[in-house]
């Protein structure tokens, strides 16, 4: 059984039947994603990260992607730029991707100026480019996992887990807000910013919570040459997008919490300015459309928390806690929840050092090529 079809859900379902599981059944209460993550994601993926896991996570999921003519996939590379005093860690994360076979170019701020010239540069120290990473329709994605998995006869049962019951240390039971109980050999708990609610009820508590980040389509008068998804020292994140850009600005202090209001003083006051700030051209900017949606948040160290609770859940496998890199990983995350879940271990990429082990020691496995 898989709690909550989303990108996660789908790709753990997709995985599943590949790996030759009789049933695979995902119970998701709304088929039109209202309030879920994927629709709602900048749809960037990149392999520029600092954790092995990470780095080659996204390098098996990007060539899944590649392989799916319907996400529209855009090779438009990553750009991250930082300030003076943070160099050395973006050197010693590009010697890390260099050494994982990631296409990588370090720039100083005489090159970042001679490549991109329409944007600011005098407050930057270092550039790293990845030029094979781009971003693609996420939406696409969600929908064409969601086939994939149909068409393997994958069940899509249109209900919601409202409780949870074990015996001993498996989860024999679950009970849907239909008030149908569905017997389960295994469960997947893929419930997005509702994981850790699902995970309560069968005992287990997680580390996650739901945080608003809102995204914007802004559009100039003259657009720019063909630009890199750029990440800067404010967090701010613009990429291309149809005629215009999608645009962002992370704000981890945003208290915790289901809220999907749009706030309009956000963009005006904060994301603007940084948006002009970084390339004058956005000073004349129209704001085209503005949405919120929920990251959810690993308060632990910003990584997901992949797997079961060994001796005390050896059946209940959560996948949570992506903090707004899940949709890169979706394809690796539901092959090794297929793993897991079929062999009981990794088989292709390890990834126990993700696990719930972590969040019981309370020791985080922090990701620093997040900035
Ligand atoms: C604004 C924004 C930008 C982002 N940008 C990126 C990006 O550029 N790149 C990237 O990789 N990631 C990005 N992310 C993160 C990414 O969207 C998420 O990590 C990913 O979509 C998580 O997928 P999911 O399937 O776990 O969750 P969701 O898509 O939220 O799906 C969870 C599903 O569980 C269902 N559910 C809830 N409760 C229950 C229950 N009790 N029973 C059954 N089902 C239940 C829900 O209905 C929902 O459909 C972004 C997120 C946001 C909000």
């Amino acid at each position: 059984m898989v709690v909550g079809g989303g990108v996660i859900g789908c790709a753990a379902a997709y995985f599943l039947k590949l790996a030759g599981v009789a049933r695979v059944c995902v119970i998701e209460p709304d088929p039109t994603y209202a309030k879920a993550a994927t629709p709602v994601a900048t749809g960037g993926c990149r392999r520029l990260f600092a954790l092995p896991e990470n780095i080659r996570m996204s390098q098996f999921s990007i060539e899944f992607f590649k392989g799916e003519p319907d996400v529209q996939w855009k090779e438009g590379g990553y750009l991250f730029v930082v300030g003076a005093g943070h160099e050395k860690v973006l050197e010693a994360n590009f010697r890390t991707q260099q050494d994982h076979g990631v296409k990588v170019e370090l720039l100083d701020r005489g090159r970042i100026a001679e490549r991109f010239p329409w944007m600011r540069n005098d407050d930057l120290a270092l550039g790293v480019l990845s030029p094979e990473d781009g971003w693609l329709d996420p939406n696409s994605v969600l929908q064409g996992l969601r086939k994939k998995a149909q068409a393997l006869a994958v069940e899509f049962l249109r209900d919601r887990v409202v409780d949870v019951y074990v015996s001993g240390t498996r989860v024999r039971e679950l009970e849907l807000a239909s008030g149908v109980r569905v017997e389960a050999d295994a469960v997947i708990n893929a419930a997005g910013c509702w994981a850790a609610s699902v995970a309560k009820l069968a005992g287990m508590d997680l580390p996650v919570n739901p945080m608003r980040r809102f995204e914007h389509y802004v559009e100039l008068g003259k657009a720019l040459p063909p630009m890199p998804l750029i990440k800067d020292p404010d967090r701010l994140v613009i990429r291309p997008e149809g005629r215009g850009y999608s645009v962002g600005l992370v704000d981890s202090h945003e208290p915790r919490g289901f809220n999907f209001d749009v706030d309009p003083r956000w963009f005006e006051e904060v994301v603007w300015p940084a948006c002009a700030s970084r390339i004058p051209a956005f000073e004349q900017l129209k704001l085209k459309r503005e949405w919120a949606g929920l990251y959810d948040e690993c308060e632990l160290d910003g990584n997901m928390i992949l797997g079961n609770w060994p001796g005390r859940l050896d059946n209940f496998y959560v996948a949570c806690g992506f903090s707004g890199h899940g949709l890169m990983h979706a394809p690796a995350v539901g092959r090794a929840l297929a793993e897991l879940t079929v062999k009981g271990r990794y088989e292709t990429l390890d990834l126990s050092r993700m696990g719930y082990q972590r969040v019981l020691d309370g020791v985080p496995y922090r990701e620093t090529g997040i900035i």
